[in-house]
């Protein structure tokens, strides 16, 4: 019987499949288009950042369509060969704190209305993808994003993975809830929407905050956010159940003015205790003192030439770290402090993921996230640490780690390979071969005129733009 019932499930399931299959749905045919192309990567020395390997030296990668087929099996016929000899292979990286731009308006903005200011999506998605970051995860809720989403996903724009957010505060501005009722019914909303993560911000109230955290909790929702200033002189408070990550070490220096490594070591056992993790951004105070000394620390950064005109006009002259020069001694013991949270959360155990505030003034997409893992091991990571910091435990805590994060085979083909070692110097993480994006390969060359054709557009459009005068648009 049991046997007859398994054999007519089994029937069942290949016709049911079968005929799905059959069906020529679009990105089945897009994929046809295609044709299915096998990489190999040959002689490579793989850095799976698996918890137990460090490297797998002399190695082959097969790499179909955009999955991971096999490491170190045979090679399929008709595959195109990639030499990897003495080249280094490591997984995609993320970065887990991120601002994108994407179409609206700068007056009234409603989704119902079209953007009276559209972007070129490839043109936002290029410095990621030049960059080798292969999932982002995106800390403001707009709708434009999603839009972003969907070309990534089929293929009409080359770019990153994204993790999206719905985002809760208590200003004025969308998904702002004044008491825990309201706080539970946005929660409630953002799940219905399909949200999965959760951002709160600074000035919810503790109930609110409390409250809001406890509905997500109900509906197998992450939080990740800042520290509201309603915690101030009782942080612990702020630790309850399912919090999930503090998305800047700066939520915690503003909450004491003791910087010593004793009061970072505090911190770093409330989180441990409630499970916690730390996205430390190093990278937001460090450009915050560099505007706050001088805005030719922005009008000379390399990376500027890729940021959308717009954007360059807003981040030269309505800049809210301009003239701030009293205050750098003050954003100077906040990064120390900040450098001191890193080593006490390292020292405790609790795990710490790479993001950048990409996307506020002086941050640069994709380029910032190698900036962030050098000042990681500044602060006291190894380059392996920093490493896992922007693979593995970004995919954990976003939950993709069966699909991203690590090398093995059945994964998705998020790749880099790289000239040199980062596991002997982080700063190699720049020095870059080629990519898989989702399984395509860009190679040197093709990243090399992804970013030219880029900052061409930007340089001869720069007249067109001008922060001051962005609601005529
Ligand atoms: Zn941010």
């Amino acid at each position: 019987m049991k046997k007859n019932f398994l054999l007519t499930l089994l029937i069942f399931i290949t016709v049911f499949f079968g005929c799905k299959e059959n069906k020529p749905t679009i990105s089945k045919v897009e994929n046809d288009d295609k044709g299915s192309e096998i990489y190999v990567v040959k002689n490579v020395n793989i850095i799976p950042m698996t918890e137990n390997t460090k490297v797998i030296e002399n190695a082959t990668v097969v790499i179909e369509d955009n999955k991971i087929l096999s490491i170190n099996d045979s090679i399929p016929d008709n595959s195109i060969t990639i030499d990897g000899a003495g080249k280094w292979l490591i997984p995609g990286l993320i970065d887990m704190h991120v601002h994108g731009l994407s179409d609206g308006s700068f007056s009234e903005n409603y989704p119902t209305q079209g953007a009276t200011f559209p972007f070129n999506t490839q043109n936002l998605m290029t410095p990621y993808v030049a960059n080798e970051v292969t999932t982002i995860f995106e800390l403001s809720e707009r709708i434009g994003l999603i839009a972003q989403r969907n070309q990534i996903e089929k293929g009409e724009v080359i770019g990153p993975r994204m993790a999206l957010t719905a985002f809760i505060d208590n200003d004025g501005s969308i998904g702002s809830v004044k008491n825990p009722s309201d706080g539970r019914q946005t929660v409630r909303i953002a799940k219905g929407k399909g949200y999965k993560f959760l951002k709160v911000y600074t000035w919810l109230n503790q109930e609110t905050f409390n409250a809001v955290i406890d509905e997500a909790k109900k509906l197998d929702m992450k939080v990740v956010g800042h520290i509201p200033i309603a915690f101030e002189g009782e942080v612990e408070k702020a630790f309850v159940a399912n919090f999930g990550m503090i998305a800047h070490a700066e939520e915690l220096s503003k909450q004491t003015s003791d910087y010593s490594y004793r009061q970072a070591q505090k911190f770093a056992q409330m989180a441990k205790k409630n499970n916690t993790w730390l996205t430390p951004n190093l990278s937001n105070m460090v450009w915050i003192i560099n505007q706050a000394r001088s805005l030719d620390s922005i009008r000379n950064s390399p990376g500027l030439k890729y940021v959308h005109p717009m954007f360059q006009s807003k981040w030269l002259t309505s800049n809210n770290y301009e003239d701030r020069d009293a205050l750098i001694p003050t954003f100077q013991k906040q990064h120390d402090f900040h450098i001191k949270l890193v080593k006490a959360f390292k020292e405790a155990g609790v795990p710490m993921v790479a993001g950048t505030d990409a996307g506020t003034s002086g941050i640069i997409w994709g380029f910032s996230l190698h900036d962030e893992l050098q000042l990681l091991v500044g602060a006291g990571l190894t380059p392996e640490e920093a490493l896992v910091s922007a693979t593995r435990l970004p995919a954990t805590w976003l939950e993709i780690d069966d699909k991203v994060g690590t090398i093995e085979a059945g994964k998705f083909a998020d790749l880099i390979l790289l000239d040199k070692n980062p596991l002997e110097d982080i700063a190699n993480t720049t020095k870059i071969s080629g990519v898989f994006v989702n399984g395509k390969w860009l190679d040197k060359n093709n990243i090399d005129t992804m970013l030219k054709d880029l900052a061409d557009w930007n340089t001869k459009n720069s007249d067109k733009f001008e922060w001051s005068k962005r609601r005529e648009y």
